[in-house]
């Protein structure tokens, strides 16, 4: 089975192994440098994207997962992850902690939020707002057979956006709520929490290909 590695530094971890399991994987928790490099994919969980970046820059990830991603590594993010895997975000958390009031008065400005990126895709966080931050919803998900997918939407990101090499898998609403490009998946739900593992199981097929 290929290894699949789940970036294991905040999120919904052990709901992404037991999917992947479930898909004919070998999950593994990603943690080092020398874990990324020993696996055959990643999934990047579902969680605060916020968090899993200052994490990711403080284990010396950051410039590792860039690498094997910009190398054509698949790699899958759900929600949080999506964010991850976007070349760019919009609306990042106005809270950030730490930070120099900078001495003129002004205040301070936030630093733009770190991304690994790989994905031709602008992304606004906790865009499905306030009155919609958790629900529901079947989606029709390009690819993926045997009748729509149930997609659980929790303070959810959706796609402004798409470069031309990005395919839309998914709308809601019309929004874009899933995308590819290549060997990069993302979706702005948590198939993960549904117990259908079909959206893994394309994931993991990526990965075979990739790897034969
Ligand atoms: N709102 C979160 C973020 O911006 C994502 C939420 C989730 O992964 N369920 O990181």
């Amino acid at each position: 089975a290929p290894a699949v590695g789940v970036l294991a530094l905040q999120g919904d971890v052990r709901e992404h192994f037991t999917a992947l399991t479930a898909a004919g994987a070998r999950p593994v928790a990603v943690r080092r440098p020398e874990e990324l490099a020993e696996v055959d994919g990643l999934v990047v969980p579902g969680g605060e994207s916020t968090t899993i970046a200052k994490l990711a820059v403080a284990f010396g990830l950051m410039e590792p997962l860039r690498e094997r991603v910009r190398a054509g590594m698949p790699a899958y993010g759900s929600c949080a992850g999506m964010i991850l895997l976007a070349d760019k975000i919009l609306d990042p958390s106005p809270v950030f902690e730490g930070e120099p009031s900078g001495g003129s008065g002004a205040p301070a400005r936030r630093p733009e939020q770190e991304t690994v990126g790989g994905i031709d895709m602008i992304v606004r966080r906790n865009a499905f707002g306030r009155q919609n931050e958790s629900f529901e919803a079947p989606l029709d998900v390009k690819g993926v057979e045997g009748g729509p997918v149930e997609g659980v939407f929790i303070r959810a990101p959706w796609v402004e956006s798409t470069g031309e090499r990005a395919e839309i898998l998914a709308v809601h609403d019309g929004h874009t709520v899933a995308v590819r490009q290549d060997a990069l998946l993302a979706t702005s739900f948590h198939p993960e929490l549904t117990g259908d593992h079909r959206v893994h199981a394309m994931f993991v097929e990526t990965v075979r290909t990739a790897r034969a």
